[in-house]
Order: structure tokens, then sequence, then C-alpha cells
């Protein structure tokens, strides 16, 4: 018997899911690195070396005997060791004295453990003493609860890239095909048999095994149902493993609704205090699980059939003896070629509090037996988290801690954790390395968004101020641009101003033209613009013809993208509209003079419209009236007209085709047509209840269409919209509509 210490050491090596960790670490690229070295432990010496024998064990692996009924065997391996994993169960008969030794020395541990009635007992007694040693014991390391876990964890995470939102609800449902384990049923007999009737019902309670309560769902039901915005509904029946499962969950929200509490009350750095924010899940949250079902039918069937039989096993124990003669004996498990065949697949629905709530589907999945195969990878994995980074991820060890890097902060004050607060995304990445698992994770809205894009036949877009705000172009409203300071738009833009005094007028357009001129266009107006490219509109728009863009904004930003947007000769016979038929801008455009002689529209993006205009650059600051007569301005023919009265040429004075105050909008008749042919609008950056968005957005619900909302901040109403995407629109359109290649490719030097 060895005496040498070892990184991790097995305990229960010889059993059956204990001989799969040990074939499954030897095999490790980071054992055959020689980066991490393990012990295997079991009460038989002579199975110990039979086990060498048979798996070709290399003699760096040492072999410790121990017997868990004796503390001080217990005690002896545990500190020779680093990390121990505990295989032996039933752990409310066999692990307290384990975790009791690792609790004492300030050893880790993980186990298999899906007794919560245990659990509740190893915190009770030993959470405090593992905080003082620094020990970070984590129940439930595999099948049990490993994936519920991660479900939620990474559902959460998602949320919170997305915004500063707390979880509502969170509700996993579970596929799995595997064999159950004798191991696991002689678990279920002995709790029944030996674990007094009112310690059950009392670690039975939700959020038993967590400091802080949250919310719950109704009990036990017949009929559970996952209903994910556009995703036909699954129905799902009661699942054996959901009971514990949720109070693992339960216990994670738990400690991390803690960390966020003391991180507040102490007083802790603002750094700490944003971290612990960002980790927790909220303090309404709710969990529950199901198994996911066929047909409402058999979900119904399954729940009344597994209840009655567990009622009958309970009160009836010659039923329990005899089933007990025929199921595998702990220690047999499924053969090789079965493991091979099953999998779990855990879908995750996630729902924020806010109004409306935001929805997040995540899937994790994992190729094997889960409850053999996977659950040897799982414990495993999560006893390398505490020793080494992942293979993928690698970093220098920490010059503070001997915990690797990127662990979450309860970690490193030790206790009786869950693997998501023990280990978090260390666990996932490593898990994820193993190419035996893989999840996806994203917003839903922003799914069905594009599934519902993909179907529209008539796209239009409404764009407002908030489109052009990262190009640093201000509305009125904005008081901290100098431009509009103090700016009466009465005074400005009307008619009647126009005609009192337009020298004033046209210094203050001038001004602002100059000031548009120097703007560039955003990701935003990229993104819009893709949309006029043939194979991106193909990709992400299928049915639709090319939409038509409707803007507030007369900085012609929008125009200006497009007519740079690079157009082959195919896109024009494919009948790809010109810049100019492509966008409507109802209020004007600041770079389109109008002359009030003979009507005649002019589109420039010269500096000065008129020679005399450039003197107003000298004096931008001062409100000194600009020594300028109404002869000096912008006129009709230009600076040089010689006295020609034709259309175009006529001397007249221009004015800025920007629709004043009292003026009707001069295309809002085409725009109401468009409108009422459209079945789904882009609302982007403005509200969608102010006018005259508001209009056409209830205009386009009442079709039946589609309205999506691409805005800074939310407003009340915005819940008539079908879809909401909070956030600058430089950053949401891109990666809503998926173009942020397109961008890269047709402007690459955006
Ligand atoms: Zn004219």
């Amino acid at each position: 018997m060895s005496t040498t210490s070892s990184d991790i050491v097995v305990f229960g090596a010889t059993g059956f899911t204990g001989r799969l960790i040990t074939r499954y670490l030897v095999s490790h690229p980071q054992f055959t690195q020689g980066s991490f070295s393990f012990a295997i432990a079991a009460r038989s010496q002579s199975k110990l070396h039979a086990l060498v024998q048979e798996l070709k064990l290399p003699s760096s692996i040492n072999i410790v005997q121990v017997d868990v009924t004796d503390f001080k065997s217990v005690e002896a391996a545990v500190q020779r060791a680093r990390v121990v994993i505990n295989t032996i169960g039933p752990y409310w008969r066999w692990g307290t004295p384990v975790v009791k030794a690792c609790a004492r020395n300030g050893v880790h541990y993980v186990d298999l453990t899906g007794e919560s009635v245990w659990i509740k007992d190893i915190v009770n007694e030993f959470d405090y003493l593992a905080t003082k040693t620094g020990a970070i014991i984590v129940p439930s390391c595999g099948y049990d609860s490993v994936p519920s876990d991660v479900s939620a964890y990474l559902s959460n995470k998602t949320l919170k890239a997305h915004g500063d939102y707390d979880v509502a609800t969170s509700i996993s449902g579970q596929i799995v095909r595997g064999g159950i384990s004798g191991g696991t049923l002689n678990t279920i007999f002995t709790i029944l048999e030996d674990v007094p009737q009112d310690k059950l019902r009392e670690s039975a309670r939700d959020y038993s095994l967590s400091p802080v309560r949250g919310e719950v769902f109704p009990a036990f039901r017949l009929l559970y149902e996952q209903v994910i915005p556009g995703e036909t509904s699954v129905p799902g029946s009661f699942f054996l493993m959901a009971p514990g499962n949720t109070k693992l969950v339960q216990r994670t929200f738990g400690l991390l609704e803690l960390q966020t509490i003391t991180a507040t009350q102490s007083g802790s750095s603002a750094e700490a205090t944003k971290i612990a924010r960002r980790e927790r899940y909220g303090s309404s949250f709710a969990y529950e699980e199901f198994l996911i079902m066929s047909s409402r039918f058999s979900a119904i069937a399954f729940s009344t059939m597994f209840m009655t039989g567990f009622l009958l096993l309970a009160r009836l124990s010659p039923l329990r003896w005899l089933l007990k003669k025929f199921v595998p004996a702990p220690g047999s498990g499924p053969s090789e070629e079965s493991m091979e065949k099953g999998f779990f697949e855990i879908i995750n629905h996630t729902t924020s509090t806010s109004t409306p709530p935001v929805h997040v589907k995540t899937v994790f999945k994992g190729d094997r037996d889960p409850g053999y195969a996977l659950t040897a990878i799982m414990i495993s994995e999560s006893a390398l988290s505490l020793l080494l980074p992942p293979i993928s991820k690698p970093a220098p060890p920490s010059k503070t801690s001997s915990l690797p890097e990127g662990l979450p902060t309860l970690a490193k004050k030790g206790g009786i954790l869950t693997p998501m607060t023990a280990f978090g995304d260390v666990l996932i990445t490593r898990l994820l390395d193993t190419g035996r698992f893989s999840y996806e994770s994203h917003i839903v809205d922003q799914v069905s968004f594009r599934a519902a894009l993909t179907r529209a036949k008539n796209v239009l877009i409404l764009s407002g101020a908030g489109l052009s705000a990262a190009s640093g172009i201000a509305t009125y409203r904005n008081a901290d641009d100098s431009l509009w300071n103090n700016f009466d738009p009465k005074k400005y833009a009307t008619p009647e101003a126009f005609k009192k005094d337009p020298v004033d007028l046209w210094t203050f357009y001038h001004r602002r033209r100059s000031a548009y001129l120097l703007a560039k266009p955003n990701a935003a107006h990229y993104a819009l613009a893709t949309l006029a490219h043939p194979p991106t509109l193909a990709r992400i728009a299928p049915s639709t013809a090319q939409p038509i863009h409707v803007t507030q904004n007369v900085d012609a930003l929008a125009l200006r993208v497009l007519e740079s947007l690079p157009s082959s000769q195919e896109d024009k016979d494919a009948g790809t509209l010109s810049p100019a038929d492509s966008i409507i801008e109802m209020h004007g455009d600041i770079f389109v003079t109008r002359c009030t002689s003979c009507q005649h529209l002019q589109r420039s993006y010269a500096p000065q419209l008129a020679s005399a205009l450039a003197d107003l650059e000298k004096g931008q600051d001062s409100d000194a009236k600009p020594q300028l007569t109404v002869d000096q301005l912008p006129k009709c023919g230009g600076d040089g007209w010689a006295g020609s009265n034709r259309y175009g040429r006529c001397g007249g004075l221009l004015r800025p085709e920007v629709v004043w105050f009292g003026e009707m909008p001069p295309r809002s008749g085409e725009i109401a047509r468009k409108m009422s042919g459209c079945d789904m609008l882009l609302v982007v950056g403005t509200s969608s209840i102010v006018r005259p968005a508001a209009d056409y957005a209830a205009q386009v619900k009442k079709n039946g269409g589609t309205v999506a909302i691409f805005n800074l901040g939310r407003s009340n109403g915005d819940e008539d919209a079908d879809f909401v995407f909070i956030g600058p629109c430089e950053e949401t359109l891109p990666e809503v509509l998926q173009v942020k290649e397109d961008i890269a490719q047709l402007w690459p030097d955006m």
C-alpha cells in the first residue's frame, strides 16, 4: 500500500462507475501529459490489484486500501490527496465520514449522490467547517445533477449577456436514453427503508438545500408543458430525478443569492458586487424539471403509472423484497455497446421578470449513456476543474491561489457547493473539450424573429433618430448638443420663419448641414443596407421583395450607405431598386434644396451651397447676426446665375427640402399605401408609441402583420409589438439580422 500523495484519489474504484472513472482518468490527455496524478482506493486490496491487471494501469497510479466504516483509514487516505472522487453509495449510509475527513483537512471532494436528504445533513454538519478549511465539497457531480445545473446556469448567463435581467422561470425538459443502475435502485430502497419519514418529508420540501428561498411551481402534476415562443409546445411527465435535481439547482440559486446579499451588505468592492449581480439568478427564481414525452396522453399515462408504482413500492415492503431479486445487483451496469447508444438532451426555457419577458432557450446534450459513461466523464472533469485549467483554455498557475483561474468566486471560499457554484464555466469548457458534450444557448426572440423574417412577404423599415445616434447626430431633444441648444423648433422649422428672416434660417441650416456632412454612417445603417444586397436578402428574408426604408431622419446617412453599396449589373437586372427608390425620407433631406419659385429639387453634398455661406463657419459659436444679404443665399442656378428664368436655373431663393411645422409630409399617402401591404415592420431607433411610428405599427398589427422594435430603451406600449430588441441599434441590428459578416465584406473599410 502506497503512502505517496496523489492529486486525485478515486474512492470505490473497483465498483462499476469507479472502474469507468479510472479508465477515463488514465486515458485523459492531461494524465498522459503528466499534468496530474491519481490513486485508486477501495476496501479490497485484491480487487484493486485485479483492476490494475485488467486495465493495465501504469505503476505511477497509487493503490490505497480504504474502509469507509473506519474513519481513521478514511482520513489517512484523504490526507494524501488534493481532490477525492467518492463513488461509494448509498451516501446516506457510507458518505458522511468521507465528507467529514475532507472538510476537516481542507481536501476537495466530489461525488455522485442524488440523495437530497443526505446533502441536507452534510450541509448542516460540514458547510461551516469546510469554509474554514477551504475544502470545496461538491455533491451531485454526475448525471445527478450536472445537466440540470448547467442548463439553468447557461440560460442565466445568456440572459445576463443580453441585459440586466433577473430570471423569473427556468424550466428544463429532459430526453434520456440509458440504463438504470443497480446502485441507483439500491439507493432508492435504502432511502425508503433507512431514513426516518419526517426527515424525508423535510428534505423533500422546495429549497430544503438552499440558504435562501425563491419561488416555486405547483408541486407534482400529471402533465407538464414547455411553451417556447415560436415553437410547438412540448408535453412532459413527472421525472424520477426531478425532485433531487430541483433541490440542487435551488441550492445554486440560493448560494448565488446569498453571495449578492453578502456583497451588498458587507460593502464589498464595486467589482465584487458587480460579479455577484451578474452571477445571481434573481430573487424570484423558480425552477422545475420534467421528462419530455411524445404526446400529452403518454405524458399523463406515464406520470400516473410512475406515481402508482412509486407509492406501492414505498408502502409495501414485500414488493420491494421481490423487486430486489430482479434488479441488477449493485456494481453491475450496462454493456459497452448499450452505453454507446445512450444519450441525454436537456432543453431549458428561461424567462425574465421584465414585461414583456425575454425568453432564453438552452440545449445541453451529452452523447453516451448518461448514468454511466457520461457520469464518469462529468465527475472526473469536475475533480480536474479544481486542479488544472481546461486544455482548450490553458492558463499559468495562479500566484495567489492553489486553484486554477476562472473558477466562480464561491469556489475560493470553500463549503458545500454545487457543480455550477464550484466549477462554473471551467467545467462547461472541460465537458465541451471531451467532444461528448455540446450546448446552444440563445435569446429565443432572436431566433423566432429570424424565422418570421424568413416567412415575411412584404418587409418595411421605419427608422427614427435612434438610427443615427451613434453617428453623432442628435435631435433637438438632446440638450447636450450645442447646435440645438436653446433651439426653438418653432423659430427655425416653420415656413413663416423662413419668409420673415431667410438669412437667419439659412445660417442655422448651413451649420446643421455642415455637421451632417461630417457624420459617418454607423453599423445600424450598414445592417439595414445589406437588405438591398440580393444575396443577403435571399439568405435572411427570401420571401420578400427588397424592403423599402421609410426614415424620419433628414441626415441622408441611410441613403449615402446605399449609394456606396457595390451593385452589379446582375443586381440591376434582378430588379434591385436604385438607392433613391428604396428610401423614403418622410421628413425630407437636409442635402436637398427646393427652389421657392420653380420648385426644382436638387441634391448636393457640396460644402457650401453659396460661397458667402463659407463666412459663417468662422463665427460658429458667436451669436452675432451674420452679415449676409438675401441675395447671397443659395439660389436656383447657383452663385453664377446669369439671369435665366428656366426651370432649375431661375435664380429663385432655395430652401432646405425638410418638412417644417405646419407642412404636410409630401409622401405620406405613398407611405400609407406601402404600410397597408406590409406584413413585417422593422421599427428602428424610435419608440412604437411615438407618432408616426405608433400609427404605422398599429396599422401593420391590425392587418395581421408582425412588428419588431429595435430601440435603445423600452417604452410602455412596446408589448404590443411582436419583438422588442432593446439596446443601441448599431449593436442589436447586425446581431439580430446576422449580417456582421456581410457588412465586413461589403464595406471592408467601414
Ligand atoms: Zn428655380
